[in-house]
């Protein structure tokens, strides 16, 4: 089974694929980190995101280091800012995309992948069994983030948290290259007042639903 989860930061998307992922003895990729990963790589390398050019990024996909993508370094508010700008630039996704299409195909001791970020369902695999689209209101999710970056030990503060996910929110959105929005076919759950067993049942049960036809 390939599993596509697509929505908006702080939304749930993560969760949600991850308890998909555990129910169904899935591979999972959480996409948005490998954007995270190159952006952390070039604000290392003493890049702007002011300033950072398309070749420049596109060429640091190709050696990138992935073994931050499980670190707290690449959860900063920074780094996903500056995730958002080189992700609007088609030749950095464009050299991502083999490598999230190989990862759902590879033949592993799991049932299938789900990976989740915004472009899967539209863009990276089209074909995919089940699709999700994942948003909630502005506020809830910047509260969300800014308890878990809190939680985290950063000391950040919910204006500026809630201004930098507007900002990201509106280049996601508006972006010409796979901008983000709800892929043909996908199941629309909007998260807010919903926890995540409230999700997840609802995911679960679109699944179920529609595998016993
Ligand atoms: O999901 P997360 O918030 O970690 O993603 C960080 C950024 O990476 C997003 O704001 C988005 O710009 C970019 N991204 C993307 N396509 C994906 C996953 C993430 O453009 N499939």
């Amino acid at each position: 089974m390939i599993i596509a989860v697509d929505g908006s930061a702080a939304s749930g998307k993560g969760t949600l694929a991850k308890r998909l992922a555990s129910h169904f003895n899935l591979a999972h990729l959480d996409t948005g980190s490998l954007y995270r990963c190159l952006a952390l790589d070039l604000l290392r390398s003493d890049h702007l995101p002011e300033t950072i050019d398309e070749t420049t990024a596109a060429a640091s996909v190709n050696d990138l280091d992935l073994s931050m993508a499980g670190t707290a370094a690449i959860r900063t508010d920074a780094v996903a800012g500056m995730a958002s700008i080189v992700a609007a630039m088609p030749a950095v996704r464009q050299n991502f995309l083999a490598f999230q299409r190989r990862f759902a195909s590879e033949k592993t001791s799991h049932d299938g992948a789900i990976l989740d970020g915004r472009d899967i369902g539209s863009v990276i695999l089209p074909d995919a069994d089940f699709k999700f689209f994942i948003d909630a209101d502005l506020e809830e999710r910047a509260a969300r983030r800014t308890r878990e970056l809190q939680d985290a030990g950063q000391s950040v503060m919910f204006r500026d948290v809630l201004e930098d996910m507007r900002d990201r929110d509106r280049r996601d959105r508006e972006r010409s290259t796979a901008p983000l929005k709800a892929a043909d076919g996908a199941m629309i759950i909007d998260t807010t007042g919903l926890n995540a067993d409230g999700v997840f049942t609802a995911a679960l049960r679109h699944i179920e639903n529609h595998r016993e036809q």
